[in-house]
């Protein structure tokens, strides 16, 4: 086995025992928690090494960029859109992911119903509440998530399979979760995307059943600038 392989297999070793620590700490032993890992922007060669440790589930926040990098090697993986999607590019997302993590506005779940009925095909739907109600990130406001989930079951016969938050940096990221959990719960929904490198653990006491992580998976990313 190559080093990077070998180094790849240690690592997520070592973030699914944080995993199952958190979850057992917190009673939920047993939880099903997926570990996404997070791809974008990562040299072909980490990538590489992932795939040949068994890695199966990826993030990517860009949906040209994930086409370029999956579409040729999609069979047998699971991919996840975690940034940001533009309606103009909904089609393009609802053919590539197999789950569309950032649902945040009625154009959007109008774009992703149209593209879903008409490509016949139905990625599962986590709706991103912006808990942090920061003006530059994506997601619903958390005054609004229950009227805008009520509305994509009556008016696009859109079930969410979850929510997605991406807390604010400075902010300490517990009470967020919480928000997620609290605001999923009292709309039946049981998927929590939610942490990252910096606050997994946390986010998995909280009740996440998907965990979003990059650097601490595969190394820093290079181009550090495109993050978001
Ligand atoms: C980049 C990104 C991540 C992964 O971030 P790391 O800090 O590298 O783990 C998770 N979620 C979203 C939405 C991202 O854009």
């Amino acid at each position: 086995m190559s080093t990077a392989i070998a180094g790849f297999t240690e690592q997520c070793a070592r973030i699914n025992h944080r995993i199952a620590r958190a979850a057992r700490a917190a009673g939920r032993e047993g939880a099903g928690v997926t570990l996404v890992a997070v791809s974008k922007q990562q040299p072909e060669a980490r990538i590489e090494a992932a795939l040949a440790a068994g890695q199966r589930v990826f993030g990517e926040n860009r949906v040209q960029e994930a086409a370029a990098r999956w579409a040729h090697r999609r069979e047998g993986l699971q991919l996840r859109l975690i940034g940001q999607l533009q309606s103009n590019k909904a089609e393009d997302a609802v053919a590539l992911f197999d789950a569309i993590e950032s649902l945040d506005r009625p154009s959007l779940a109008r774009a992703l119903a149209e593209a879903m009925d008409r490509l016949d095909r139905r990625p599962e739907i986590f709706v991103q509440v912006n808990t942090g109600a920061e003006p530059q990130k994506g997601g619903v406001l958390p005054g609004h998530a229950d009227a805008f989930i009520a509305t994509l079951r009556r008016d696009f016969q859109i079930e969410p399979a979850g929510l997605m938050v991406i807390p604010p940096m400075e902010e300490e990221p517990a009470m967020h979760f919480a928000l997620l959990a609290r605001i999923a719960a009292r709309n039946g929904i049981s998927r929590l995307s939610m942490g990252m490198s910096g606050d997994f653990e946390t986010a998995v006491r909280l009740g996440a059943t998907h965990v979003r992580i990059g650097s601490e998976l595969f190394g820093p990313r290079p181009l550090a600038i495109r993050t978001e």
